[in-house]
């Protein structure tokens, strides 16, 4: 049995076994598995070590073991290490290899090219560090806000992009939503810096909080005709780059898509 997991810390929410196993089942790798692991983060080094040990072929990590996954690494891809983060780790010959498929996932959606364009990142945690890299590296003008300012400061001397305190919504050509905002149900117009009337008909808005229905975010920016990109394509998206580094095939985005959309399997 080759076996793949999702390690987080709280992880019984996560739609990617649901999406991976579709995904394996369609490429007919019979004998892989994909699953998900509780870990608490005093166990996450030791946990690795020993998938890395048995029969494992990689994982995908989640909050709050992003940082820690870049540390127990023997390897870094060039993003990971950029980025300061990893979400995908691949174990060969007992060596463990991170990888960072956040931001390459949110680039593959993107409709267009954002060299030159404006854009403004709300969010400064792990998932903000993947889109303001991608971003910045492909030509794009960013500014980055987060409730907590000195970390929007921190970020954008890591990554470049620039911290905003009070941002014009008008003034973005992409606005790409990283914050936790919306996860529990909460007004994203009263925690974020932005007006649901404030979106305009050429911008593309981008929301990584996933949820069944579009979240309140996307809904406004559609009534007021801007273009979307959900949380759930980036799910799929990154979770299909991942399974491209494990198993080495194209991933079967359709199967991948009908999974977390669909009600395939448990949520
Ligand atoms: P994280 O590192 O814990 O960062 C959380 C961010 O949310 C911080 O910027 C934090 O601001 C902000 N925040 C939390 N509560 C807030 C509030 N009430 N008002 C304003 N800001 C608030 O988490 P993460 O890994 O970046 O993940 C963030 C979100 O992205 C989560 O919803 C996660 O599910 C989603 N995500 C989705 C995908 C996908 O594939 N669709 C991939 C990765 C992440 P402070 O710094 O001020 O605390």
């Amino acid at each position: 049995m080759k076996r793949l997991a999702v390690l987080g810390h709280p992880v019984a929410h996560s739609r990617s076994p649901a999406m991976q196993n579709a995904a394996l089942a369609e490429l007919g790798l019979d004998d892989w598995n994909y699953e998900a692991i509780d870990v608490a983060p005093d166990e996450f080094e030791d946990r690795v070590r020993e998938m890395a040990a048995g029969e494992f072929v990689g994982a995908n990590v989640t909050v709050p073991h992003k940082g820690a996954a870049l540390s127990v690494a023997d390897e870094l891809s060039e993003v990971a290490r950029e980025v300061g983060a990893a979400n995908t780790l691949h174990f060969e010959e007992g060596r463990i290899q991170a990888y960072n498929t956040d931001a390459k996932g949110l680039l593959s959606l993107l409709p267009g090219p954002v060299e030159g364009k404006r854009a403004l990142v709300l969010g400064a945690g792990g998932a903000a560090r993947a889109v303001v890299w991608a971003l910045v590296r492909s030509g794009a003008s960013v500014d980055v806000w987060n409730r907590t300012a000195l970390r929007s400061q921190h970020l954008c001397e890591d990554l470049g992009g620039a911290p905003v305190g009070e941002p014009t919504q008008g003034d973005y050509d992409l606005i790409a939503h990283t914050t936790a905002v919306g996860l529990s149900g909460e007004d994203p117009f009263e925690e974020l810096p932005l007006e649901a009337e404030g979106f305009r008909p050429e911008q593309l808005v981008v929301d990584l909080v996933y949820s069944d229905r579009p979240t309140a975010l996307l809904e406004a920016a559609r009534e007021r005709g801007a273009e979307t990109i959900d949380g759930l394509a980036i799910l799929v998206a990154q979770g299909a780059a991942s399974l491209r580094v494990w198993t080495g095939q194209d991933p079967p985005l359709e199967a991948m898509r009908r999974a977390v959309r669909g009600g395939e399997g448990p949520r």
